[in-house]
């Protein structure tokens, strides 16, 4: 099934996020953990790609997984950035091979080693180049790129960064996937400047439930989110109990999505990080109003 038919425009529908193993000896566990994810019945789960501390590797045996045995939709992300034509073109045959309809296309990012190096030569540049081809072949894939409503951290300024999202939109991307963000807000002003860019594919909220105050530092290295002070004073507060801290980030989450249902947004992603318990708890938070 393909997430554009998917998308819900009156009623909440959640999807989860879940990344592969680093190796095989946690293949199972991790395995486990995404099909008790599944069981919840999520509009569709996403499977990452070298990303969240998982390989590359398994993407495709877990997203393959969670679709045959529990009927889940599934999104494979791909990313191009040091990849070779021939590399991410045995990806997409496996992806298409897989039966999997979905592609989140990405360029990632540029490994540690190799920042700064003249990137001419690459055979991808940037997302734009993997949608582009991911359209010429004619794969009928539906196919989502990433977000940033607080400008990627490469980006010079937000107009320029909305320039280059119109071009994965124009490129032939479906809908696209924001990063997270702890401000509502922030999502409803992108929001506001993308449409008025010409942006209008649907665009997908991507929420991180906070479960311990170690994950902080961490998401805010990696998104570069702003934390609202009510934020901050929950972590200052429940921060060193761990049962609290849990308890607390999940309500946190469950009203940011709360929030965007009452402001019309009614497909919400959640970066659920292999995580079922975070998953479930955020799910029965909102039962009444999904209506499960
Ligand atoms: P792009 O869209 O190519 O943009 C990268 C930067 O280049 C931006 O600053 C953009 O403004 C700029 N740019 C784009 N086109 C041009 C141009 N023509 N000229 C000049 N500048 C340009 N990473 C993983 O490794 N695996 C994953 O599974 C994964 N999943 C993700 C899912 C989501 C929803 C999000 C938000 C991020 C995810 N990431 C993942 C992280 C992502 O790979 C990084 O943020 C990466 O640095 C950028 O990828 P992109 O596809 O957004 O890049």
């Amino acid at each position: 099934m393909k997430i554009i038919d998917l998308i819900t425009k009156d009623t909440l529908s959640l999807s989860f996020e879940v990344f592969p193993p680093k190796t095989e000896s946690s293949f199972e566990s991790v395995k486990t953990a995404t099909e008790e994810i599944a069981k919840l019945k999520p509009s569709f789960m996403s499977v990452t790609y070298g990303a969240g501390g998982g390989t590359s590797k398994y993407t495709l045996d877990i997203a393959k997984n969670i679709k045959e045995l529990y009927g889940v939709p599934t999104l494979a992300h791909l990313t191009c950035v040091s990849s070779t034509k021939e590399t991410v073109q045995q990806k997409i045959k496996e992806i298409k091979e897989a039966g999997i309809e979905n592609v989140m296309a990405l360029r990632g990012d540029i490994p540690q080693e190799l920042e700064g190096v003249d990137r001419s030569g690459w055979d991808y540049q940037y997302a734009a180049d993997l949608i582009s081809e991911l359209k010429d072949i004619n794969a009928d894939f539906c196919i989502g790129c990433a977000c940033y409503p607080e400008i990627h951290p490469e980006s010079a300024n937000q107009k320029e960064d909305i320039k280059h999202l119109k071009e994965k939109v124009d490129a032939g991307c479906d809908f696209i996937t924001t990063q997270m963000f702890f401000d509502n807000n922030l999502l409803y002003n992108f929001l506001y400047k993308i449409r008025e860019a010409g942006i209008t594919v649907p665009v997908i909220p991507g929420i991180m439930p906070i479960t311990n105050a170690n994950q902080v530092e961490r998401a805010i290295k990696l998104s570069g989110s702003f934390m609202p002070q009510r934020f901050k004073s929950l972590v200052d507060k429940f921060g060193s109990n761990p049962a609290a801290m849990k308890q607390a980030g999940i309500a946190y989450a469950t009203d940011q999505i709360i929030d965007l249902y009452a402001n019309n947004i009614t497909n919400v992603h959640v970066y659920s990080m292999n995580k079922p318990d975070v998953a479930a708890k955020i799910q029965s938070n909102l039962s009444d109003i999904l209506g499960k």
